[in-house]
């Protein structure tokens, strides 16, 4: 068996066309959806990624707000700015870009990010929502993930699902989604004893560890649905995921690649939810 490839770029473009459509409905009615990014800090990496939010914003009609702090800036600073953010209407989504520098503690600026406008889905109300599963924006990554499995006809109902990777931000709030769509959810961390005599069980695979070639084919079942959340730069310069693709691509019924598997859609994700705000919040 050749494992069929899963599109995550071609998805997500097919998925912004029908945003722009979705923001030119809020323009007709007066609305410019609007999405503010703070980012502390001069982490390379964060400005990468702070630099693709906006353009994807603008790709698809969103107008993007980026409020810069010095890496010294204090908890109460960016709190402070957040607060700001809050009271605008011209702003309905805010997110934080993290990591944030070390001396800020990330719990109080979460959870001072108006649960309305919580567009990465991570204030603690949101991620209580996710356990009853009535969250009013879900966490970015793991929703892709949902998209790409949804857009693939792939159901997720009785089968047995092994996560792997119990993060805030992927593991626990994937577990989560996938419990609520009734699927059997088994979730693995570093601590796991044994690792492939879980993987083994899986018919769909998550694994989001940050670790390369992290799953081999031997851990996978034959027909199993592979998804890769990792993303791991190798000294030599090349994007990897966490599963031996070209392996386990022998064994599995579907796979992601990395690069052009979840990534796109985590972005695409924050734009739906940025959409979705603003859509909340037109009434008329
Ligand atoms: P994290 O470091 O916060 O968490 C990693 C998790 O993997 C932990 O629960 C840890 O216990 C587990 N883990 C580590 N080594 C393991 C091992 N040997 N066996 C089993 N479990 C192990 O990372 P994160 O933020 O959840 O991100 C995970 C990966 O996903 C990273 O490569 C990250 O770059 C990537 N990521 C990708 C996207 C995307 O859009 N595609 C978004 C977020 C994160």
């Amino acid at each position: 068996m050749v494992a069929q490839i899963i599109d995550g770029k071609a998805v997500a473009r097919g998925l912004r066309a029908q945003y722009c459509e979705r923001s030119e409905r809020l323009a007709r009615r007066g609305v410019t959806p609007g999405l503010a990014v703070i980012i502390v800090g001069a982490n390379p990496a964060s400005r990468i990624y702070v630099q693709n939010k906006l353009r994807a914003c603008a790709e698809v009609g969103i107008a993007s707000f980026k409020i810069e702090l010095a890496e010294t800036a204090s908890s109460d600073e960016v709190i402070a700015a957040i607060l700001e953010l809050n009271s605008r209407p011209d702003v309905h989504g805010i997110l934080v870009q993290l990591p944030l520098p070390a001396h800020i503690p990330i719990g109080p600026v979460l959870r001072s990010i108006s649960v309305d406008k919580d567009v990465d889905g991570f204030h603690l109300y949101n991620v209580g929502g996710l356990v009853v599963g009535d969250t009013v924006f879900p966490p970015c990554t793991p929703f892709g993930v949902v998209k790409l499995l949804e857009h693939e006809g792939i159901s997720v109902e009785g089968k047995n699902v092994v996560v792997v990777g119990a993060s805030n931000i992927v593991g626990k709030p994937m577990a989560l989604m996938l419990t609520q769509r009734d699927a059997t959810v088994c979730i693995c961390h570093a601590k796991t004893r044994d690792l492939a005599q879980f993987t083994i069980l899986a018919d769909i695979l998550v694994v989001a560890a940050g670790k390369p070639n992290l799953i081999v084919p031997q851990m996978v079942k034959t027909g199993a649905v592979v998804i890769d959340v990792g993303i791991n730069r190798l000294p030599s310069g090349k994007l990897v995921g966490d599963v031996d693709f070209d392996g386990v691509r022998q064994k599995a019924s579907y796979i992601t690649p990395v690069p052009g598997g979840v990534g796109p859609m985590t972005v695409t994700m924050l734009l739906n939810n940025a959409l979705l705000s603003a859509e909340r919040n037109t009434t008329s």
